[in-house]
Parts: C-alpha cells; sequence; structure tokens
C-alpha cells in the first residue's frame, strides 16, 4: 500500500506527523506500507512556484491513497487566485477524479458537553453526509465577472450537473447507506432549480436498486434547519457540490469540535485523499496544541474505504474511543477534570491506545 503523504501548510505538518505515527505501528505489526511525502498548498509555492507541484501530482497519481494534512495562510492572501494555495486543493480533487466527499459528524458520548446543542439532541448522533465534489456551481461554465453594455459590472457561476454525475454520487450514498441504517437522504432545491429537479429524478431511478434502502428528499433550506433541529433523523444525507459544502460545516459543528471530524475523497475505483474536516488553523500553527484525532480517523477512513480493511479501520477507531474514555484531551475539546495534552502527546496516547 503505497500512500502519498501531503502535510501542506500551517498546523498541517503536525497533525500528519501524529498519523504517520500509527501508520508506523501498522507498519511494525507487518502491514507493508510504503509512505512518501511531497508539498502541496503554500508549502508547494515556496517549494516549486506551483500550489501543486507536477511531482506532487505524479506520485499522488500513482499512490494507492493520499493522506493530506490542509493547506493555506494567510501570508498567500495576497497571491494571484491560480497561486493560492486552496488552488492546489481543488486541481488535485479534479485531477485525482476524487468526486465522492464523505463526511462523516459522530459525537462521541463524552464530548457531548462540547457541542452548542443541548446534549439530548445530539448525544449519539452518527450521521454520513455525501457530497459531490468536482460538479457544480463551483466548475460549471461560463463563470466569470463581465462588463455589461450600461458599463455595470456582472458576476456569472452555473450550476450544471448530468445524469451520470449525479448518478455516481448517488451509488455511493446508497452503498453507504446499505452498510448502516438504510436511510438515504437526497438533498435539493427541485422547487427552484431545474439541475436539482433532474438530481431528484435521477435518485428516485436509482432508488429501485436499492429496495431494503428507504429514500427521502429535502429542500436544502428545510435541510439546514433541521440538522440544528433534530439531527438524529438523518443517516446518510447525499447532496451536491455547493449544497455540501454549506450543509458539511454545519454538521460538523454539531460535534462540537472541528477537531474531531475526517473526511474522505473518493474515484470511482474507491481510491481515495484522506484528510481532517478542518483547515490549516495558522492561528494555532508551530505551537503542538493542534487536535490530531481528525487526522488519525482519516487513516481510518483510508483503511475502510481504500484498502477495504475494516478491522484495521475498526482498531484505529477504538483506539481513539479509548483515548477520549482515558480522558485525554487537545485544548479545543478540553473541560474541567479532564487531562490536557499536546498534539504529539494525543498521538503518543493513541499509540499506546493502539
Ligand atoms: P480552520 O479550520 O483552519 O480554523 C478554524 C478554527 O478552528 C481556528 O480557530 C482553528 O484554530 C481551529 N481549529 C481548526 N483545526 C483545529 C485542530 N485540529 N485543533 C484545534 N483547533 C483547530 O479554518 P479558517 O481559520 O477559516 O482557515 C484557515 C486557513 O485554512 C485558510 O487559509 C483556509 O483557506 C484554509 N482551509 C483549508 C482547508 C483544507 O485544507 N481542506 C479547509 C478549510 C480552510
Amino acid at each position: 500500500m503505497k500512500i502519498a503523504v501531503l502535510p501542506g501548510d500551517g498546523i498541517g505538518p503536525e497533525i500528519v506527523a501524529q498519523a504517520v505515527k500509527v501508520l508506523n505501528v501498522l507498519k511494525a505489526d507487518g502491514m507493508k506500507i510504503e509512505m512518501e511525502e511531497a508539498p502541496i498548498g503554500g508549502a508547494g509555492y515556496d517549494m516549486a512556484g506551483d500550489p501543486l507541484p507536477e511531482a506532487t501530482f505524479k506520485l499522488s497519481r500513482e499512490a494507492d491513497a493520499v493522506l493530506l494534512g490542509a493547506v493555506g495562510d494567510w501570508k498567500y492572501d495576497s497571491l494571484p487566485r491560480d497561486d493560492r494555495p486552496e488552488r492546489g486543493l481543488l486541481r488535485i480533487r479534479k485531477g485525482l477524479n476524487l468526486f465522492a466527499n464523505l463526511r462523516p459528524a459522530l459525537l462521541y458520548p463524552e464530548l457531548a458537553s462540547a457541542s452548542t446543542l443541548k446534549p439530548e439532541v445530539v448525544a449519539g448522533l452518527d450521521l454520513m453526509i455525501v457530497r459531490e465534489l468536482t460538479g457544480d456551481i463551483y466548475f460549471g461554465q461560463p463563470r466569470g465577472i463581465t462588463t455589461l453594455e450600461n458599463g455595470e459590472r456582472e458576476g456569472i457561476n452555473t450550476m450544471r450537473y448530468n445524469e451520470s454525475e449525479i448518478r455516481r454520487i448517488g451509488r455511493i450514498a446508497f452503498d453507504i447507506a446499505m452498510k448502516r441504517n438504510k436511510k438515504v437522504c437526497s438533498v435539493d432545491k427541485a422547487n427552484v432549480l431545474e439541475t436539482t429537479e433532474l438530481w431528484r429524478q435521477v435518485m428516485i431511478e436509482l432508488a429501485k436498486d436499492y429496495p431494503e434502502v428507504e429514500l427521502s428528499h429535502m429542500y436544502v433550506d428545510n435541510a439546514a434547519m433541521q440538522l440544528v433541529r433534530a439531527p438524529k433523523q438523518f443517516d446518510v444525507m447525499v447532496t451536491g457540490n455547493i449544497f455540501g459544502d454549506i450543509l458539511s460545516d454545519e454538521a460538523s459543528m454539531l460535534t462540537g469540535s472541528i477537531g474531531m471530524l475526517p473526511s474522505a475523497s473518493l474515484d470511482e475505483n474507491n481510491k481515495g485523499m484522506y484528510e481532517p474536516s478542518h483547515g490549516s488553523a495558522p492561528d494555532i500553527a508551530g505551537k503542538d496544541i493542534a487536535n490530531p484525532l481528525a487526522t488519525i480517523l482519516s487513516v481510518a477512513m483510508m483503511y475502510r474505504y481504500t484498502f477495504a480493511d475494516m478491522a484495521t479501520a475498526d482498531r484505529i477507531e477504538n483506539a481513539v474511543k479509548k483515548v477520549i474514555a482515558q480522558g485525554y484531551r487537545t485544548g479545543d475539546i478540553w473541560t474541567d477534570g479532564t487531562m490536557r495534552v499536546s498534539c504529539s502527546g494525543m498521538g503518543d496516547a493513541v499509540v499506546a491506545a493502539l
């Protein structure tokens, strides 16, 4: 198993180092793992003048899976758009055809008080958001800012999805639901947007292949409301790129701790890029205080979805559950009566639990 390791910027290198410790434990236990590091984001720009250097893309394309930290730093904000760190991320997703983004929102019982919602609303939350990642208004043409004949400027973006794009993301959602509680909620705005009217039609057609799965539909505005009103009604949510961007961030905050949430982005063959849901947190970079658990849990997802090794995925997730139960906490999830540890201290605790 060849893993491209892309630490990126900000806290990226610190959190990825903890995930690499976990991979080294698995390696010492006899798993054949090869890891190779390469720069991306601001680090790529500093090293090669490109947020996605050619060598980094080549390594990632040839690897079985990619482990990414995070990209971005305020110091790159004045660069032209194409040179900015975030561009590297969009390009690698598109270049590797990673069209399916899986973001679980799972609340560990010990962390229920970290949520801004009442514990009874969120306790036991276990939700999976499946977001389409390579289409929609983020990529649709035409786009741009033009000047009209009267001299006024106009901004244009285009929401587009074709049938096959909708079908392949739908299939991922239904397949995941089959391994969970067999419920899919498809989120659209079919009352106003034709693109999502087609989305709904395709989901209904697809559901015929999954008679055991209960399919429901919800408008995105209602979904945003239901996520904070009664989030436990959801099992798997599937939606397009822009709605998924917003809803998955909302869902992540139900758990109160963005530092706990992993993510996976998959291609058609389950090759994937795995990264925490949060960004590069430049405000705390270099201080060894970031929470590395989202990145470590991303490695668990790598075993579950790309390597299809459920036992190892469970082993990593159980180690994380154990350190939480033992009371280890980084600053972002620390509460009175628990043990405050550094980023590397948390990595060591997980290694011990493994
Ligand atoms: P952010 O997620 O980096 O940080 C938001 C807040 O959460 C900050 O206060 C930060 O300290 C905290 N935080 C994030 N991760 C944490 C962790 N593991 N442990 C403890 N605290 C944590 O979002 P932002 O501040 O909006 O963006 C910062 C930079 O990250 C920007 O350059 C942005 O473009 C980039 N970004 C990158 C990604 C990515 O690489 N996938 C995603 C989002 C933002």
